[in-house]
């Protein structure tokens, strides 16, 4: 139908007979003199199709760039797990390692500390601060540690509220 090419020649005939000399650019038929409303209508809408086309591709672009980071994501999650699967100590020199809220700590009993139990901690410097001195509560949140360093032993378990 018609080419994107620049400064092509018109060649439509004037009104002396012979070939117009202007020179046209971008999509289109004629010189803007010779161009007919019809193909300026087509040309009209070629542009928009083209803008159109242009908006999906990038629209396309965007999301194959949001699932790859999420392929990444879920990549980084599973890697995650099979570290902490492989780091994760569930006894320490025969006592139970657990994870107080966060934090690495052994149990030596009596008994095994299950996820959801009330445990009295030993002070440490961050509870001084928040608790002030002596023990302070916790919560067993998980089994084991992915702690490597030295974990401090739970004191007992947490008296339960007085129940009237
Ligand atoms: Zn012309």
């Amino acid at each position: 139908m018609f080419e994107e090419v620049h400064h092509r020649p018109c060649g439509r005939p004037t009104k002396a007979g012979t070939p117009c000399r202007a020179q046209f650019s971008g999509p289109g038929f004629a010189c803007k003199l010779h161009t007919t409303d019809h193909e300026k209508a087509l040309v009209e809408a070629y542009r928009t199709g083209l803008e159109t086309g242009r908006k999906q591709e990038r629209e396309w672009q965007q999301r194959a760039e949001a699932s790859q980071v999420e392929h990444l994501e879920r990549q980084i999650r599973t890697l995650r797990d099979e570290l902490d699967a492989q780091n994760r100590r569930f006894e320490v020199d025969g006592d139970q390692a657990v994870t107080v809220d966060g934090y690495g700590y052994r149990w030596r009993g009596p008994g095994t500390l299950e996820v959801g139990d009330r445990v009295l901690l030993p002070e440490n410097y961050v509870s001084a601060l928040r608790h002030g001195p002596g023990p302070f509560p916790g919560t067993v949140t998980e089994l084991g540690t992915t702690y490597t360093g030295t974990l401090s032993t739970i004191i007992s378990r947490a008296v339960p509220p007085q129940t009237r």
